[in-house]
């Protein structure tokens, strides 16, 4: 702070306190008369924010307004969204994010973050260099290619990365000066994009094969050699490419994709809780799958993991998940099957009706990934009811318009028994005089608590074993009074605690698999609270 005086202390966004600078302050950096003589306290700025987001109706200008906040003051900005994390998250994060990058070459803005385009693939250290910090710890990295339900939206998609490293750092304590958000410019198959003289990014179809990998390559050469200590989230590639990206470098550098893996843990920390508040073993779970895709195979191989874990070998925790694409029953005479496939099919006869194949397999749990809105109908339901007494419906398909049923359906079909967490957010639903709270997967309870023991840690790589330590801990945090609610997930506004805890539990197994870089300490909860960014004046 040192260096910043009068106007350039307060244009700056890391230091800047703004009315809330002490007397001492104000003398020591020329700071008087420049704001208003009145000392505030963070408590009473926040009133001023609040007062003026309420001004505003539209959740893009409330998102705005408080992306220019964090332009102006980093403190306030973290403060006011840690102050009530389930108002501010929606307007920081989902679903607001995706209108803000559908608009953003139309909104002249501070840039934040990095812009590589493949035209520069040369030169990528460079870039990197040009980055004002050279300790960077966390990067989340997208191509833009498929941004939340949007699709393509090319460099626009960069509001992606800077609104889910916001989320590391006011939900899990990362501290903001140590995240860099980066979009690879390879082109775009967005024919609206292509034809707006205002859209920023290149001005070509997307960049495939060879070329593109090439490239991917030499990027995570490069940030590995700028920022040896760097963790890199992979975040909205298309499927395809980010199962990939995921596979070829899992093994070598610290990374990992949340789309795959984030969502596996959230969706099997959802079953965890429901079997210990069922107070019923994991290992008496039995899932099918509506869809077979990438989002499928991430959730089941976690899955897999968790069944393994508690005691089943590989070959009966297969035995327990069963899938259903769009052919039918993945059963093991059919020949049209991909590789990764053929372990969850299954002997039996095919079956081409998904309510029939509940009712021959019985399975406890059904999970929606097939992007079919309306696919668990009335049939569906009812067949979970009859061969279940709490049948768990987890429609994980995004947007709300693709997912499998609403909240609404699930419970009157199932006569309120059904135990219901989405992909998307459904509003509370009364049945027969009682309110039922849907679940939703958010994967929040897990990336930044996750990032937070890798940044404690600097932890080496990102293994699976970590994600799913991840979902045991967010299990263990919902008690029977939320399940009683019907909810399988914390609660939002708790979030900070949850993910010390979860952190905590993260950092722990970091250590007993040998993957940290810094010494173990005695107490973990203070070694997690001593790394962890604090909002504050102070
Ligand atoms: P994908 O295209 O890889 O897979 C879709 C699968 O659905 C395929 O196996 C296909 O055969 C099957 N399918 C299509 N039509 C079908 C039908 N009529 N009946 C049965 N199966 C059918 O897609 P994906 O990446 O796996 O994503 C699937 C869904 O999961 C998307 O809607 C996505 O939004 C959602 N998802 C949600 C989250 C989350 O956080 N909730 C995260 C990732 C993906």
């Amino acid at each position: 702070m040192e260096e910043f005086t009068g106007y350039s202390l307060l244009r700056n966004p890391r230091f800047n306190k703004g009315t809330a600078f002490t007397k001492e302050e104000r003398e020591k950096y020329g700071l008087i008369g420049i704001i208003p003589d009145k000392i505030e306290t963070i408590e009473t700025q926040i009133l001023r924010v609040d007062e003026q987001l309420e001004s505003y109706d539209k959740p893009i200008n409330k998102y705005t307004y408080l992306m220019q906040l964090l332009e102006t003051n980093e403190t306030l900005f973290f403060k006011t969204i840690t102050s009530e994390p389930a108002k501010f998250l929606p307007l920081i994060y989902t679903p607001t994010v995706g209108e803000a990058c559908q608009k953003l070459g139309h909104i002249s803005r501070r840039p934040r973050g990095l812009f590589i385009s493949i035209d520069q693939k040369n030169n990528i250290k460079n870039i990197l260099k040009n980055w004002p910090v050279n300790d960077i710890r966390f990067s989340v990295v997208t191509d833009g290619g498929r941004i939340l339900g949007l699709g393509d939206l090319g460099i626009n998609g960069i509001g992606i990365p800077i609104g889910k490293l916001l989320l590391y750092t006011s939900c899990g304590g990362v501290p903001p000066e140590h995240t860099l958000p980066i979009v690879l410019d390879v082109g775009t198959n967005n024919e609206e994009f292509l034809n707006d003289p205002l859209y920023p990014g290149l001005k070509c179809k997307r960049i495939r094969g060879k070329e593109f990998d090439d490239f991917v390559a030499a990027f995570v050469e490069a940030m590995y050699e700028v920022f040896p200590k760097v963790c890199i989230q992979w975040e909205d590639f298309p499927g395809v490419d980010a199962i990939r990206i995921l596979e070829t470098y899992r093994d070598k550098v610290c990374t990992f994709n949340d789309d795959i893996q984030g969502t596996a843990a959230i969706a099997t920390a959802g079953f965890i809780s429901i079997s210990r508040l069922m107070k019923k073993k994991f290992i008496d779970q039995r899932f099918l799958f509506m869809g077979a895709g990438a989002a499928a195979f991430g959730i089941a191989d976690m899955l897999v993991k968790k069944f393994q874990r508690d005691g089943l070998s590989a070959e009966e925790a297969y035995s327990h998940i069963w899938m259903f694409d769009v052919n039918g029953l993945l059963v093991s005479i059919r020949t049209d099957l991909a590789e990764h496939q053929i372990p969850f099919a299954h002997d039996g006869e095919p079956c081409t009706n998904f309510a029939e194949a509940v009712l021959k397999i019985k399975p406890t749990a059904i999970v929606g990934v097939s992007t079919v809105g309306g696919a668990f109908n009335q049939q569906v339901i009812e067949n979970m009811s009859a061969v279940n007494e709490r049948p768990i419906i987890f429609p994980y398909s995004n947007p709300t318009s693709h997912s499998e049923c609403t909240a609404e359906q699930a419970y009157t079909w199932s006569k309120g028994k059904a135990i219901f967490a989405s992909g998307s957010p459904f509003a509370p639903v009364e049945f027969e005089g009682k309110t039922f709270t849907p679940g939703q997967g958010n994967n929040v309870f897990i990336f930044p608590a996750l990032g937070m023991a890798i940044f404690a840690t600097e932890a080496k790589r990102v293994t699976d074993d970590m994600l799913l330590t991840a979902s045991e801990a967010v299990a263990e945090q919902v008690t029977q009074a939320d399940f009683e609610k019907g909810l399988i997930y914390p609660n939002v506004n708790d979030i900070l605690n949850v993910s010390m805890k979860v952190a905590e539990k993260v950092a722990e197994h970091i250590f007993e698999s040998g993957l940290a870089s810094v010494e173990r300490p005695g107490n973990m909860v203070d070694f997690i609270k001593s790394k962890m960014y604090i909002p504050s004046y102070e």
